[in-house]
């Protein structure tokens, strides 16, 4: 892997410098004082083998059971696109180059660093970078594995791709009409624009997840889309935690989705919801404030009234944020006992109902876990 040996030092001394001030980066989840080990590499990409950036034998990449070019051709994509396979995630990018600014997320700079293992010559500037349709697609090769070897962390999932049969797959489109055509084709559903982004498990021996969506319905731009691309990714990795489940308790699934997205930036936040629009009060910004009010005014609904909703999309849009406020009150100071809970919420046979499972992890039923986040938040927001 030509290059990438007289890389490493500079990515480490610029990671250095970060460190003494800069942007924050990734810490361990349960040794929070530990950098946490980000495994992106080794990875497989075509367009880096003929650009000497790889070497390996050229193969093709299958998307959906489809290889790449192929792909490529059925939906007749007229741009350059990208099949880049990596530890967990096969990615598929048909997205433009852009400018990424370093204060589109809280990683955004590291991510940018991390990028110089893969192109050794990328300068990463003082306040962001142009990357390259090329460079853009690893970057979210980067990003996926990030969220990936941090979920991975936090619930001491040893297992190859967490427990699925095939890595996670990310169909990231430049255009709207390439998304719709490959949700009308390739995963056969009807094209809503009211569904910016897909997310279909595929059964049977394969067993993966796929996210597909297209840049050019964010308004938000890069932030947006990355925020909102990731949203998703943690859902697929909450469901695919020691092999595909079913059914997951929802406030976990989109406690989950919300605490990754958020850790990236406060600005963009998807909400899973069937029929309600998303809640106004939280769709940007610092839910800190609102949450403690909310709590000061005693109108929060305790966990225990809802914890057994089975999906994300049944939760209202303040059980939401609520869900959102308790996975990172547990990230932070229970991370070993969340991955416990995650453990039996990922059963096929024989789950207990959730409130069995509050209780058999923590010791209490879930309106006392409640209370005990309610003190958590009174004292910390
Ligand atoms: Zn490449
Ligand atoms: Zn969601």
């Amino acid at each position: 892997m030509r290059g990438i040996r007289d890389a490493a030092p500079l990515a480490l001394l610029a990671l250095a410098r970060l460190a003494a001030g800069g942007p924050v980066d990734e810490t361990h989840p349960r040794a929070p004082d530990q950098p946490l080990p980000i495994e992106f590499t080794p990875w497989y990409c075509q367009r880096c083998i003929e650009r000497e950036l790889l070497e390996a034998q050229p193969r093709d990449i299958s998307i959906t059971g489809v290889p790449a070019p192929e792909l490529a051709k059925s939906l007749k994509i007229r741009r350059s696109w990208y099949a880049i396979e990596s530890p967990n995630f096969r990615i598929f990018s048909t997205l433009a180059g852009a400018r990424i600014k370093h204060n589109d997320s809280r990683f955004a700079a590291a991510d940018l660093i991390r990028l110089k293992k893969i192109f050794p010559s990328f300068q990463v500037g003082g306040q962001g970078s142009f990357v390259t349709a090329h460079q853009r697609a690893h970057l979210y090769q980067i990003r996926a594995e990030r969220i990936l070897s941090h979920s991975r962390a936090l619930t001491g999932n040893k297992h190859r791709f967490l427990g699925m049969g095939d890595r996670f797959v990310l169909c990231l489109f430049e255009k709207e009409k390439e998304f719709q055509a490959f949700v009308e084709e390739e995963l056969a559903r009807p094209y809503s624009r009211g569904t910016p982004v897909e997310r279909k498990h595929f059964t049977g021996g394969d067993n993966f997840y796929l996210i597909s969506t297209a840049a050019s319905l964010y308004k938000g731009g890069e932030s947006e889309l990355s925020n909102t691309i990731l949203h998703h990714t943690a859902h697929s990795v909450v469901y695919g935690h020691n092999d595909y489940v079913s059914a997951m308790w929802g406030w976990l699934d989109g406690g989950f989705a919300h605490y990754y997205e958020r850790r990236e930036s406060e600005e963009h936040n998807f909400f899973c919801l069937v029929s309600a629009d998303p809640p106004k009060e939280f769709l940007r910004g610092n839910w800190r404030r609102k949450i403690r009010h909310m709590v000061y005014r005693n109108k929060d609904p305790s966990l225990g009234g809802w914890c057994e909703k089975t999906y994300a999309q049944q939760l209202s849009g303040t059980e939401h944020a609520l869900a959102w406020s308790i996975v990172d009150w547990l990230v932070q100071t229970n991370p070993v006992r969340l991955g416990k809970l995650m453990d039996i919420a990922a059963r096929n046979e024989g789950r207990p109902s959730c409130s069995q499972a509050i209780q058999e992890v923590f010791g209490v039923d879930a309106y006392q876990l409640h209370d005990r986040w309610r003190a958590y938040v009174l004292k910390e927001y």
